[in-house]
C-alpha cells in the first residue's frame, strides 16, 4: 500500500482534475486490500471508495472521505483445458493489459474492447462495451469484499444483473457499492467462430490494412488505430483529457427514435442508422452524440477550460487548470438544452465523487469565454444537420 499526497490526484484520473482531499491510497493486491478493510472500524468502512483508474470519475474539488485506488495488479493464472480457457485476474489488474495479454496468445473475447482504459474490478461494475462485445459475455464470477457484512463473498452473473453499461454493482445510489471486486473469473473459447466485426469504422481500416479477419493481435491493432483516431487512447496521439463519452445513449421508442433521427438528419440517415442500430420490437438507444449535435453544439467547442472533444462530440475534454465544477457545469448545459429542444433525458456515464463548489450554467457560462469548435463529426459530413430548425448555436 501507498499514501498518494492530494496534489498527484491529477495525474490518476483521465480528466486530469485536481481535488483536495486527505487521505489518498493505492492498493494492488487483493490480499492486502481486503486485510486492509477488515481492519477498519464499520463507520470507517462506510466511509471508504474505492475506484480504479478513475477514467469514468468526474472528481469534485473536495473529497471529505478516504480514496482507495484499487489499481496496477495482475492477471492471476490462464489455464487451458480441451473445451475452454480459464482466467483469473486481479480486480486491480489493468483492463487494457489483461486484453493485450489474450491478443498476444490468440485468445479472442475482449479483442474488440481494446483500448478501453481503466480496472477489470471496474470493468465489472460498468459491463464496459464497444464494438459489438460485452465484458459480461466472458465473466463467470467475481470474489468481492462486503463492505456491510464484512466478509468475502462470491458474485456470479444473474446476483450481477448486467445490462447496457451497468449492473446491480453500479445502481448503488453511492459512489461505491456495497460489494467491492477482488478477483474475477473469465471463461474464453478459442475454437468457436470470432465475434463478427460490423461497426464500419472497424470493418473499413481492418480491410484498408490487408489485415486478416482472425488473426486477433490484428484485430486489436485496427480498433486501437481507429480509437487514437477518435482521440479516445488515453497517452496516445491526439488524446485530450476525458472520461470518454460522458453521456449514456437514452432508451426510447423506436418509432420517436426514427422521427427524432429524422428530424436532425433526414429519413433516409435514419433508416440507415436503426437498420445496424438493432432496435428491439418496442425501444432503442437513440445516439446521445446525435442528440447533442442536434442541439447546436459541435465537436471542439469550447468554454475557458473545458470543452467537447474536436474528435468525439460525447467526450468532455479537461484542459490545463480545468476543476470539476466546470465538466459538471458544462455536463449540466448539455443536458438542459438536450432536455428543452428535443424532449430527452441524457444521463451521465461517468460517475461524480466528491463536493463540487459550483454547478451553475448562468455562472459557468458568464465566467468562461466561448471559443466554437469547427469540427464536423465524420458521421455527419456531407449530411445536412439541421442545426438551425433545432439548435441553438451561438458564436
Ligand atoms: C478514453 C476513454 C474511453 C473509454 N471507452 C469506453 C468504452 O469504449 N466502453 C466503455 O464501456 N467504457 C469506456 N470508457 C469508460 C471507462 O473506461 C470504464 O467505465 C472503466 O471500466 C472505468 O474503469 P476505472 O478503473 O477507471 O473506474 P473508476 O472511474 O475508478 O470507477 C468507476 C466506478 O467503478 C467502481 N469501482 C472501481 N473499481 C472497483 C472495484 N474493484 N470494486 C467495486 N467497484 C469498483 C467505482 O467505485 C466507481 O463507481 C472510456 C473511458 C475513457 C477515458
Amino acid at each position: 500500500m501507498r499514501y498518494l499526497s492530494s496534489s498527484k490526484i491529477e495525474l490518476f484520473n483521465t480528466l486530469g482534475l485536481g481535488s483536495r482531499c486527505s487521505d489518498i491510497r493505492v492498493i494492488s493486491d487483493p490480499e492486502e486490500l481486503s486485510d486492509y478493510l477488515l481492519s477498519l472500524d464499520a463507520t470507517s468502512r462506510s466511509n471508504v471508495n474505492v475506484a480504479g483508474e478513475l477514467s469514468n470519475t468526474l472528481l469534485g474539488e473536495v473529497l471529505d472521505t478516504p480514496l482507495i485506488l484499487y489499481r496496477d495488479g495482475s492477471v492471476i493464472d490462464i489455464s487451458k483445458s480441451k473445451n475452454s480457457i480459464l482466467v483469473h485476474v486481479a480486480g486491480s489488474c489493468r483492463f487494457d493489459y489483461l486484453v493485450d495479454v489474450l491478443c498476444e496468445q490468440g485468445i479472442p473475447g475482449l479483442e474488440l474492447l481494446s483500448g478501453i482504459p481503466g480496472t477489470v474490478g471496474a470493468a465489472v461494475v460498468q459491463n464496459i462495451a464497444a464494438y459489438g462485445q460485452r465484458f459480461s459475455d466472458r465473466f463467470l464470477s467475481a470474489r468481492a469484499f462486503d463492505l456491510q457484512d464484512c466478509s468475502i463473498v462470491d458474485l456470479d452473473a444473474e446476483f450481477l444483473k448486467f445490462s447496457y453499461r451497468s449492473s446491480s454493482l453500479k445502481e448503488s445510489a453511492n459512489y461505491s457499492s456495497r460489494f467491492v471486486i477482488l478477483n474475477v473469473s473469465m471463461e474464453f473459447n478459442d475454437t468457436g467462430p470470432l465475434d463478427s466485426i460490423v461497426y464500419k469504422d472497424i470493418l473499413k481500416l481492418h480491410t484498408e490494412r490487408g489485415r486478416a479477419f482472425d488473426d486477433i493481435r490484428a484485430r486489436r491493432a485496427t480498433v486501437l488505430e481507429v480509437r487514437e483516431s477518435k482521440g479516445m487512447v488515453v497517452g496516445r496521439d491526439n488524446w485530450i483529457p476525458s472520461a470518454g463519452s460522458f453521456f449514456l445513449n437514452p432508451v426510447m421508442k423506436t418509432e420517436t427514435a426514427l422521427r427524432l433521427a429524422s428530424l436532425v438528419r433526414g429519413h433516409g440517415f435514419a433508416e440507415s442508422l436503426f437498420s445496424w442500430y438493432k432496435p428491439d420490437a418496442n425501444s432503442t438507444r437513440f445516439p446521445a452524440a446525435l442528440a447533442i449535435r442536434a442541439c447546436g453544439f459541435m465537436n471542439g467547442d469550447r468554454w475557458g477550460n473545458v470543452g467537447l472533444s474536436p474528435r468525439h462530440i460525447l467526450a468532455i475534454c479537461g484542459y490545463p487548470h480545468a476543476t470539476g465544477s466546470d465538466v459538471a457545469s458544462l455536463s449540466l448545459l448539455i443536458q438542459t438544452r438536450v432536455r428543452e429542444k428535443l424532449d430527452i433525458l441524457l444521463e451521465p456515464e461517468v460517475r461524480f465523487l466528491g463536493r463540487f463548489k459550483n454547478k451553475d450554467i448562468d455562472t459557468f457560462i458568464n465566467n468562461n469565454p466561448f471559443t466554437p469548435g469547427s469540427c464536423e463529426p465524420g458521421w455527419a459530413i456531407g449530411v445536412d444537420v439541421t442545426q438551425e430548425s433545432v439548435g441553438l448555436r451561438k458564436s
